[in-house]
């Protein structure tokens, strides 16, 4: 059964990469892994355009400081995904894979491109923190607030006002409350949220490229927790394939984590957390986020993630010990 399981994911997850066009070396030297936020939504509408509109961008809200927050989306199935990259703005790769991949499934009008986007509607929020990008700081822009999580004269730490139940007007966090505006609005059956840590390694010296968790806050169903293990499992086989070392993620019970609150609402909700590898591994990892965000929507789109065990997410390792000499104050957490 387990080994069926991993045939046929193993299978899905290479045609999803072929078929859907995985872009050529030529194509991903071209990836700006730092886009400012005004390029970023030039690639938006370029994506819209290339794509003949499969691509939609739209703007989801306002920075404190006034930048446009995009969401894009692609495809019109029944199963509804939502991706979130960058809620902390000195995280910065889940962006551009996730142009990669609104490229990958949208532009283009093969078969399996088509027939993916008629089995699902992905959602992304591209680059949550476009204020925190600007500042290449972790927080959002509130200078003037007292953040219970967050940092004085900075801001609030988005990734911890997504708590069921602060109602998006009350939530001082102005772009957390614009990702559960739209998390309200789109009730996504799976959401995946894209983060970096620093760099870990295991017991035996292999460097860890990514950490993954589900909910661990009580309250979420057992459903919608094998679920999240599911998506986390199919999240790291992908990753796996491609050369990554992939472990748990030691995360919180807080409930205003996005891991833990979206899997409250009973969504299959997952941290991705990619090791910050430095400049020569960056395409290796933006490419190993495409690879997972790839897999998830395609073994969601067949079916497959349903059939996948979710006791092999908690057979991962934990995530080891910090390579000495590098900086995981700030990453300690999701
Ligand atoms: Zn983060």
């Amino acid at each position: 059964m387990a080994m069926s399981t991993r045939t046929a994911l193993g299978s899905a997850a290479v045609s999803a990469l072929t078929v859907l066009g995985l872009v050529t070396p030529a194509q991903a030297r071209r990836v700006d892994a730092r886009p400012d936020t005004a390029e970023l939504g030039r690639e938006l509408r370029k994506l819209e355009w290339r794509s003949g509109g499969v691509v939609s961008m739209s703007r989801i809200g306002e920075s404190n400081q006034g930048r446009p927050v995009w969401g894009a989306r692609v495809g019109h199935g029944p199963v509804r995904i939502l991706y979130i990259t960058q809620q902390h703005g000195n995280e910065p790769l889940g962006t551009p894979a996730a142009l990669r991949f609104l490229a990958a499934t949208g532009v283009g009008r093969t078969a399996a491109q088509r027939w993916l986007r008629s089995r699902v509607t992905v959602d992304v929020v591209v680059r949550a923190n476009p204020d925190g990008h600007e500042h290449d700081w972790r927080y959002n822009h509130d200078p003037s607030a007292r953040p219970g999580h967050g940092k004085p004269r900075k801001g609030y730490d988005l990734n911890r006002y997504h708590d069921p139940h602060i109602p998006p007007a009350d939530n001082p966090a102005t772009e957390a409350g614009l990702i559960q505006r739209h998390y309200a609005g789109f009730r996504p059956e799976i959401v995946v949220d894209y983060h970096m840590q620093g760099r870990y390694v295991l017991g035996d010296g292999r460097e860890i490229t990514a950490s993954l968790m589900w909910p661990t806050t009580p309250g979420v169903t057992p459903s919608a927790g094998a679920f999240a293990r599911q998506i986390a499992v199919v999240a790291q086989r992908a990753m796996t394939a491609a050369g990554g070392t992939v472990t748990q993620f030691p995360g919180g019970e807080y409930r205003g984590i996005a891991r833990n609150a979206y899997g409250l609402c009973g969504s299959g909700s997952v941290l991705v957390e990619l090791s910050d590898l430095g400049a020569e591994h960056e395409r290796a990892q933006i490419d190993s986020a495409l690879r997972a965000m790839l897999a998830v929507a395609w073994s969601a789109a067949d079916g497959s993630v349903e059939r996948v065990d979710p006791g092999a997410a908690e057979r991962l390792p934990p995530r080891g010990e910090p390579l000495p000499d590098t900086d995981t104050t700030e990453r300690a957490a999701d």
